[in-house]
């Protein structure tokens, strides 16, 4: 068995982490005491990827739940799959970050990042063979970027021929009024860019705007964001659940869809949209689907794919449907849509169908998109952290933890660097060196 094994960092890396397994596990039939109740063999086959199977024949997330203060664990452990999850394996501090993400890196992470590798190692050897890790955090905020980025570094030096996959929440000031989350954003997006090997990008910014124009919720809650992201991940983990021929693991997702290491900053999406509670309206169609998937509205990254070029793309499809009409589906629009998908890359784009739909809808797809237009979420981060650091805003909370003004520095250039590797990948061959991104973020025309 290839084996997966799952950390959560952060107050929302625990609420998304939390989310993630009450869904996966309603899917294989595993009930909150660990017990399978299931009606289908498919459901058991590959349940060792995410499951440790305990005496009396209970399943147990493969996880490590951790924060730097106690109250985001007993809202896991008080909530209706909290008793599934191993006790030993919560590792907690008391202090918080404060949202200083050098705390979490340098100072109380770092207290705290032994005890969790730790409980990494002990995973990782009752493996038969990991295949790699998967991190859900955060990193606007101190814990979730700091502490998550910290475990990252640590994590890829100890298994350096693992891959790690992470499930990255972007800050948005639609969704929380923190100033400083452009500055622990990008820090960690300098150490995201090192050493993931995959990061989805979840966007509460994107995720605010498909509650509220698409779903016309006026006041979002976290728990409707929360909605959206657990289904986003139950849908890309779908054919590493269950027994299927596409993207079954983790490595032959980074084959197809990581066409460069650094360029691994994947846009998720989902079709039909439904809000929490709800359900869909009418029934869906595979045309409808493929329509949605590649609509920008349904992607949970707030940037226009037709801005830019897709490196490479994946669909999963989940429910009883023709496998041909999808394969005619998708690829009609990669047909109509040849100049949005790089030429020099032919079939990047992947389909997977698993007959298995999600709870509550007869289809559904979810979306992997490798796109250039990713750098818009980067240069909106980027403008965002130059107007302060500029001026050297807020900075002595983070020299106070004893980081230097060069950390900074370097990594604002890191992101403009990774803004112009997107720029030159999207230009026709022949026309890389035209322009390199200034950081400036002057010449950037805003839309909407
Ligand atoms: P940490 O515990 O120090 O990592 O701090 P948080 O995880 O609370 O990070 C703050 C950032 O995460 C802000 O941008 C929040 O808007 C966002 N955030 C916090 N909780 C959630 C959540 O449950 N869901 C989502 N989508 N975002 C969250």
């Amino acid at each position: 068995m290839r084996e997966i094994l799952h950390l959560q960092v952060g107050q929302a890396g625990n609420n998304i982490g939390n989310k993630f397994w009450e869904v996966i596990s309603d899917e294989h039939g595993i009930d909150p005491t660990g017990h399978w109740h299931g009606d289908s063999d498919l459901q058991l086959e590959r349940i060792n990827v995410y499951y440790n199977e305990a005496t009396g024949g209970r399943f147990v997330p493969r996880a490590v739940l951790v924060d730097l203060e106690a109250s985001s664990m007993d809202t896991v452990r008080s909530g209706p799959f909290g008793r599934i999850f191993s006790p030993d394996n919560f590792v907690f501090g008391q202090g918080g970050a404060g949202n200083n993400w050098a705390k979490g890196m340098y100072t109380e992470g770092a207290e705290l990042a032994d005890a969790v590798l730790d409980n990494v190692r002990k995973e990782a050897e009752g493996c038969d063979l990991l295949q790699g890790f998967q991190i859900v955090h955060s990193i606007g905020g101190g814990t979730g970027g700091g502490l998550g980025c910290l475990l990252l570094d640590k994590i890829r030096e100890e298994y350096p021929d693992r891959i790690i996959s992470t499930f990255t929440v972007i800050p948005s000031p639609k969704v929380s009024d923190t100033v400083v989350e452009p500055y622990n954003a990008t820090l960690s997006i300098t150490h995201l860019l090192e050493n993931s090997d995959q990061t989805y990008i979840i966007d509460n910014e994107a995720l605010h705007d498909i509650c509220f124009r698409t779903l016309h919720l006026t006041t979002p809650s976290l728990a409707d964001l929360n909605h959206l992201i657990s289904a986003v991940m139950a849908g890309v983990t779908t054919c590493i659940r269950f027994p299927g021929q596409h993207n079954t693991d983790l490595r032959k997702i980074q084959v197809n869809m990581v066409p460069f290491p650094r360029l691994h900053f994947f846009i998720p999406g989902f079709a039909p949209l439904v809000s929490r509670g709800k359900r869909p309206y009418k029934a869906s169609t595979v045309p409808d689907l493929v329509q949605q998937l590649f609509d920008a509205k349904n992607l949970m990254c707030a940037c226009d794919p037709r801005h830019g070029k897709y490196l490479t793309v994946t669909a999963i499809f989940r429910g009883r449907m023709s496998t041909r009409e999808v394969e005619e589906q998708m690829m009609n629009v990669q047909d109509k849509n040849s100049s949005h998908f790089v030429e020099w890359i032919p079939n990047n784009m992947k389909t997977a169908i698993c007959d298995i739909p999600p709870r509550g809808l007869r289809m559904c797809a979810t979306f992997i998109g490798n796109n250039t237009a990713v750098q818009e979420l980067f240069k909106r981060i980027n403008e965002a952290y130059s107007a302060m650091f500029r001026r050297k805003a807020f900075l002595h909370w983070y020299t106070g933890e004893g980081m230097t003004e060069q950390e900074f520095t370097e990594a604002e250039s890191n992101m403009s660097d990774l803004i112009s590797e997107y720029q030159q990948y999207e230009a026709a061959p022949g026309e890389e060196d035209d322009e390199e991104y200034s950081g400036s973020g002057d010449d950037d025309e805003e839309d909407d």
